[in-house]
């Protein structure tokens, strides 16, 4: 027997279709595909891997291999009853329950989910597409760990690399990085806001404070990037206490961007109302508020709770939402009433170094060694699929004993 055609399985009936498996979309799949006497599903994405990012500080510095932060597509959806299409939406008409792809494909869908998340934004700052690197693919990864061999081999007197962001992601590459390079550049945090981990709870920005200092990362706060060039950035200084502003010129060997993201969404038409941010104002049963039937999750739903607040874009939140939004598909095949998606903050985890961590939630607060193998144990249990979370638990148990430094060349 031949297989469907990604238009048949689309075409199928009541078949659901899942644009973007990140945390997401690919959760959301699996959760669909769990239940009993699901739809027809198919997954568009355009990457052959899974990235699950919270984890990919540990794949720079060698604690985890691509593997396990990385699995493939195939392998992750195999047996599962989720047929995957490596493609990306180009466009959507809600109206017509149709969506284009890149390819030049024509779908048909029943239900319609779109998770195709966030991405890197430069805020409109000259240099960074071509100066800065990223931090959210493989390519960043091993980017960066070139760059790291060649600092660490040349040994040049005052090689500087400078972390534009001092949010999540640029405090735990700061600090991983500091402990990679063992010496052989300097780092600079910059920061245009007054404080590090605006967002953060208090201990876990005090721990990050902690970290950073013993590594000798220089904390620059109320700082702009205003140019990135190949071997220097532009920097708007802290105003004076006469109101005076300044600027710096520093040399630095390389710029690593973390410092936003924006709404990544394929093109709907009839436009969706948005948010300024870009993300698709969602009703809290996760559909579009002006087109029911079509769902978004993730980074790119504008959510709000019960207060009004605006849902975060975190992991922790696309991972709930999967599987309620899986609920909700069903209902609303069945033409039963929605229920509205609640999140539960667990509260937050992060990495501050090789083999070292700081959490808050669920009743502890904790830093050091304990926390990261919390961290690395509560990750387990949120890779994808049963199978793969089995093959990397074996993984780390027959590595127990082994040191965590100094592993980076583990694959
Ligand atoms: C380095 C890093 C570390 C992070 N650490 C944490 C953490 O510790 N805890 C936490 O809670 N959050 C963390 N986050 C944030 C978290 O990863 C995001 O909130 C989460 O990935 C959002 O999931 P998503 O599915 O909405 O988007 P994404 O995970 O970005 O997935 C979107 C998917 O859609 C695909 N796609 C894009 N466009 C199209 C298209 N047109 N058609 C089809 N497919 C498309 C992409 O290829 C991608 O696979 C981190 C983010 C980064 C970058």
């Amino acid at each position: 027997m031949t297989e469907p055609s990604p238009e048949q399985q689309a075409g199928a009936t009541g078949a659901v279709v899942i644009a973007g498996g990140g945390f997401a979309g690919l959760y959301t799949a699996l959760a669909l595909a769990e239940r009993r006497h699901h739809p027809p599903i198919l997954l568009i994405e355009p990457n052959d891997r899974f990235v699950f990012l919270p984890l990919l500080y540990e794949l720079l510095s060698g604690e985890l291999r691509s593997w396990e932060v990385a699995p493939r597509y195939d392998t992750l959806l195999a047996g599962h009853g989720v047929a995957w299409l490596r493609d990306r939406v180009s466009a959507i008409d809600t109206h017509a329950s149709s969506l284009r792809t890149e390819q030049g494909r024509e779908l048909e869908f029943s239900k319609l989910v779109i998770a195709t998340g966030s991405r890197p934004t430069s805020f409109g700052v000259p240099g960074v597409e071509n100066h800065a690197i990223g931090f959210r693919t493989l390519a960043d990864v091993e980017h960066l760990q070139g760059l790291v061999q060649e600092l660490r081999g040349r040994q040049r007197p005052l090689q500087r690399l400078a972390v534009v962001g001092a949010g999540p992601s640029g405090v735990e590459l700061a600090c991983k990085l500091a402990d990679l390079l063992q010496g052989a550049a300097l780092l600079e945090l910059i920061e245009q806001g007054p404080e590090l981990l605006p967002k953060a709870r208090s201990f876990n920005r005090e721990q990050a404070r902690t970290a950073l200092l013993r590594r000798d990362v220089r904390l620059r706060t109320s700082t702009r990037v205003l140019a990135v060039e190949a071997d220097h950035i532009q920097l708007g200084l802290p105003a004076a206490a006469d109101g005076s502003s300044s600027e710096e010129r520093l040399a630095v060997d390389g710029v690593i961007w973390t410092a936003g993201v924006t709404a990544n969404s394929p093109s709907i038409h009839p436009a969706a109302a948005i948010d300024g941010g870009g993300r698709l104002l969602c009703t809290p049963e996760l559909q579009l508020r002006d087109h029911p039937g079509v769902f978004v999750s993730g980074d790119l739903a504008h959510v709000e709770d019960a207060d009004g607040e605006v849902l975060p874009g975190t992991a922790q939140v696309a991972f709930q939402q999967a599987d309620q939004l899986a609920g909700n598909l069903l209902r609303s095949i069945a033409a039963e009433p929605l229920e509205p998606f609640l999140w539960r903050d667990l509260g937050e985890m992060i990495s501050l170094g090789v083999g070292e961590a700081s959490l808050t939630g669920l009743g502890l607060t904790l830093a050091g060694s304990a926390a990261y193998r919390i961290r690395q144990l509560t990750y387990l249990s949120r890779l994808p699929g049963r199978s793969h979370q089995l093959r990397v638990a074996a993984g780390w148990l027959s590595d127990l004993g082994r040191p965590l430094f100094g592993q980076a060349s583990r694959s």
